[in-house]
């Protein structure tokens, strides 16, 4: 992640923020992971050789006409369900037109008044506590239009270039109510948003490739007032914390404006990530007027009850529902949960692990002491880990068991790191020489027995559990050395008397 340049725009006062409230309403478009196109069979492929998967169907050539994806609707439905929305069951495509250079038809194939899906939500969590629903007012499927390529090439300076490649690539556009408050619960819904739809594994959510795209939709209003400002529409920022900066930087440029007496024009904004500042692009006057109707080429779309249930028997547990889970079950802490729930990968690979170890808790706190910072130096993911959550298992029953002390662990993930390699590897090269002559041990066993005549009397008195603490401390003793099921037997063998 690189540094985020501080907003160069306005710095206000927190009175003069508070004396006003941010409305907000994000648009995201996303990428369904489709093999094909929505309305042909061209290949979906990111970087293929420009315009090598095009037909005339994705061309737009006259007289070629559209056959729609199944696969695009049966993911459409899947994200509209994981979105809490209701599904229609007959939705309408739409064509939606105006032109330009890399939409070859002349219009755009969407859906206008009966979209996919409506009346969704997401819950965030807010900082205060609690949790705010934020309301989705539809889901609809349409086509992505091509990229038009203004530099880099050759002749870039006399010409624009066209990369139809992604013409009718399958998106869904998820509308938000404008129901977030300030630039911290949009970063939030967007953050949920995307995980709730990797989970469902309907798109990869890539930003860099262009699979989920999002507009923001700022406005602010006297506190207290009830009608909503006149908003602004900030375009295709390419980061969630771009667009987080951009929404704080556009609040405080609506205030400072309110404040001089200006009113708020209605128009769409661009983000200039460098300078922190948006920048007017067109005004409503300019605005498409779209002249949405019905496209003639294609039937209704009917999503019956009973495919829609087909689909939902497939929505996987999503992130939200699966931490409150992963806390009940392994008695993790809502932290925890949610680093590991990051993915759904690294989740099942967590639970996979958890579940083979002797102690959930410790696997969870040694992903957070031993891996989290290690990762973050090396600039990775967590699912791009060197160690495995197998391996982060392996390592907590051996801290568990106290064959090896929680320096030696320490060392270890250092060996591990350095090598790029799992720990179960590092171990078995790596581990610590065993102590395994009695006498020494024995040795070791008598002063702490000598040391410990209280706890040597209560384990005589038949609480046997405190053998725990003895091992502990013949472990941490012999620098966790020692054979521990040899310390546990000659412990036994010398506190039985
Ligand atoms: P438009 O007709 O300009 O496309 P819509 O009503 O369709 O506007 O809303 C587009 C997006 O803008 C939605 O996400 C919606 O929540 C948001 N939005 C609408 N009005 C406002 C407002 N006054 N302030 C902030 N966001 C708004
Ligand atoms: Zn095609
Ligand atoms: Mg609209």
């Amino acid at each position: 992640m690189s540094a985020s340049p501080k907003p160069a725009g306005p710095t206000l006062s927190s009175a003069l923020r508070e004396k006003y409230e941010p409305v907000i309403g994000l648009e995201v478009h996303v990428q369904l992971l489709t093999q094909t196109k929505i309305f042909c069979g061209c290949s979906t492929q990111f970087g293929a050789p420009p315009n090598t998967n095009v037909c005339p169907v994705c061309l737009g050539l006259p007289g070629a006409l559209p056959v729609l994806n199944k696969r695009a609707v049966e993911f459409a439905v899947l994200a509209s369900q994981a979105l809490n929305c209701q599904v229609r069951e007959t939705s309408i495509f739409a064509r939606k037109n105006y032109f330009y250079p890399d939409l070859p038809k002349g219009y755009q194939i969407s859906q206008f008044d009966k979209p996919l899906a409506e009346r969704g939500y997401i819950e965030i969590a807010q900082a205060a506590g609690g949790s705010k629903k934020i309301g989705i007012t539809r889901l609809h499927m349409e086509e992505d239009a091509g990229k038009s390529i203004h530099d880099g090439l050759a002749d870039s300076s006399v010409y624009t270039s066209i990369d139809l490649n992604r013409s009718g690539t399958p998106l869904v556009e998820i509308v938000s109510e404008p129901d977030m408050r300030s630039a911290d619960e949009a970063f939030e819904y967007l953050t949920l948003l995307k995980e709730i739809i990797l989970y469902t594994g309907v798109s990869d959510c890539n930003m860099e490739e262009g699979s989920l795209r999002c507009d923001a939709n700022v406005s602010v209003r006297p506190r207290g007032q009830e009608k909503f400002g006149t908003k602004a529409e900030i375009k295709n920022v390419n980061s969630f914390r771009f667009i987080r900066d951009a929404i704080e930087y556009e609040i405080d440029r609506q205030i400072e404006a309110l404040e001089a007496g200006e009113r708020i024009q209605q128009e769409t904004r661009l983000y200039n990530p460098q300078e922190g500042r948006t920048y007017s692009m067109r005004s409503k006057e300019q605005a498409h007027d779209y002249r949405y109707f019905p496209e003639p080429d294609l039937l209704p779309l009917v999503v019956d009850a009973r495919m829609q249930e087909t689909i939902r028997k497939t929505l996987p547990e999503l992130p939200e529902a699966r931490r409150k889970r992963m806390i009940a079950d392994y008695g993790i802490t809502e932290y925890d949960a949610r680093v590991l729930t990051v993915t759904k990968s690294l989740a099942d690979q967590f639970e996979e692990a958890a579940k083979a170890a002797k102690n959930p808790k410790r696997v969870a706190n040694l992903v957070q002491s031993e891996l989290m910072g290690r990762l973050k130096a090396k600039g990775v993911e967590i699912d791009q880990s060197p160690v495995s959550m197998k391996g982060v298992a392996m390592s907590a029953d051996l801290v568990e068991s106290g064959a090896i002390s929680s320096k030696i662990l320490k060392d270890l993930y250092d060996k591990a790191f350095a090598a790029g390699e799992d720990f179960p590897a590092v171990y078995e090269r790596e581990k610590p020489q065993q102590i395994t002559d009695v006498t020494a041990l024995e040795k070791i066993i008598d002063e702490i027995i000598a040391a410990n005549p209280k706890q040597v009397e209560q384990y005589r008195e038949g609480k046997t559990t405190i053998i725990g603490f003895f091992v502990g401390q013949v472990m941490k003793a012999s620098k966790g050395q020692a054979k521990p099921e040899l310390v546990n037997e000659l412990l036994r063998k010398r506190l039985g008397r």
